[in-house]
């Protein structure tokens, strides 16, 4: 398939306003103009099953968000330091989807800037300045969160107050919950010894930017242990597994059967409306507003409470959580018979409606992040949306709105069979 010269034109336009920064996907990037429940459609009305994005989570553009948003946007729209009905009903029914420890909320607009501000507060509640994340974690885009964000450091190098600690795996004989906690055992008595001390443990509970590690449920409750026993906090990144996708709950975290001490929500809250957010107990907020400020100007505005509060009622109505874990379960069980009869697939993990599939080279099981760009761009011409993940690149990223039936589930793993058969 040829580049179209009026593409090539729009590719080069858009290159010189954003330069270094411009960030596309696909080898013929797409002009989208519309989408509805897990389809989007380009400029040329061509529907594409979208198996990516998880923003849109309850379905693209649902109706009800929509609605509610617009409603709101029309009425008061407005800071967030004045009563208002809208705001104060959210945060409640947000709050009381938490264990009853979690019992505050302070509401931000993006899922980095939630991190900012737990890293902020985990440093006040223990006087320690380190933090632990995983190898290839993304936490977000502030100068502070883009240090705990190993891969986004590129040439940097990882400052030192950070400790890096692999992907949880098991290994050398450990079984993952073993050696997860050995290795945050062992983060910890570097940054003892470098006399930093241990803030946080931050994790995405469901691991995405390593390449989606979910199971054994409840492997993140030694680590836990090992960080509280140090004095230090558990935050719970629950951006890309939060609002019912791991289909145990809302929460990821809820899947291991630990209570972080910061939880922080980002990307689906909104259905794509920008908004964030951080729960905490009420101590740990105190002790940090006592000690510095923070006000966010938009964070919990009242369109903002209406869009939030329309999800949370949406995935209840539609019993998204169930759908996510039923769908899931048929969607894992398929892509693992495909497994089955591919040599290069290396392996096939996830929870609810988020599963990771591993390419590698058959001969030396080594990544094959070749094959899983080629897999992209196929899937792409066949009218399905998909990224990668991990390491190396090497891991599709399977992640849908929760709206995804078996039907769709049936065409993505029919479509990658077929790509798989040709290559
Ligand atoms: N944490 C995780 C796990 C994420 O995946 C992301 C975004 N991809 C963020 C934080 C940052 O969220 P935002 O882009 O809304 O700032």
């Amino acid at each position: 398939e040829g580049f179209p010269p009026d593409l090539a034109e729009r590719v080069s336009r858009r290159q010189a306003a954003f330069g270094a920064s411009s960030v596309l996907f696909y080898e013929q990037p797409i002009e989208m103009v519309r989408a509805r429940g897990a389809y989007m459609y380009d400029v040329n009305g061509r529907k594409y099953l979208d198996v990516y994005n998880n923003v849109p989570s309850v379905g693209h553009c649902h109706p009800k968000v929509v609605e509610a948003v617009a409603r709101q946007v029309g009425e008061l729209n407005i800071h967030t330091r004045y009563l208002n009905r809208v705001v104060e009903a959210y945060s409640e029914k947000l709050l009381s989807t938490f264990p009853a420890g979690l019992s505050n909320v302070v509401m931000t607009c993006t899922g980095s800037e939630s991190n900012d501000l737990a890293m902020r507060i985990a440093r006040i509640a223990t006087g320690a300045e380190g933090f632990i994340v995983t190898e290839a974690a993304y936490h977000g885009n502030t100068a502070l969160v883009t240090e705990i964000s190993p891969s986004s450091l590129r040439k940097r190098k990882p400052a030192p107050f950070v400790a890096i600690i692999p992907a949880p795996t098991a290994r050398d004989g450990m079984s993952v919950e073993e050696s997860f906690a050995a290795s945050v055992a062992g983060a910890i008595s570097d940054l003892n010894s470098r006399g930093i001390g241990l803030a946080a443990l931050i994790i995405d509970t469901i691991f995405s930017s390593d390449g989606i590690y979910a199971d054994p449920a409840g492997f993140l409750k030694a680590a836990t242990d090992v960080v509280h026993r140090a004095g230090g906090l558990l935050i719970a990144d629950e951006v890309q597994p939060g609002f019912g996708r791991t289909g145990g709950g809302l929460w990821g975290f809820e899947r291991h059967g630990v209570t972080p001490d910061i939880v922080t929500m980002g990307k689906p809250m909104g259905n794509g409306f920008p908004m964030g957010g951080v729960v905490t107990r009420p101590e740990l907020l105190k002790t940090f507003c006592e000690e510095t400020g923070y006000f966010n100007t938009f964070g919990g505005n009242p369109v903002a409470a209406a869009a939030g509060h329309a999800v949370l009622k949406v995935i209840e109505e539609e019993e998204l959580v169930a759908r996510a874990n039923t769908v899931g379960a048929y969607f894992r069980q398929s892509l693992t018979d495909l497994w089955a009869t591919h040599a290069e697939i290396g392996e096939v993990r996830g929870a609810g409606l988020f599963i990771g599939l591993d390419f590698v080279d058959p001969e030396n099981g080594a990544p094959d992040t070749a094959l899983a760009t080629h897999a992209i761009n196929q899937l792409k011409q066949n009218g399905i949306l998909i990224g990668a993940a991990g390491k190396y690149g090497a891991t599709l990223k399977i992640r849908p709105p929760l709206c995804f039936s078996v039907e769709d589930a049936d065409l993505f793993t029919g479509t990658l069979d077929s790509i798989l058969k040709l290559h």
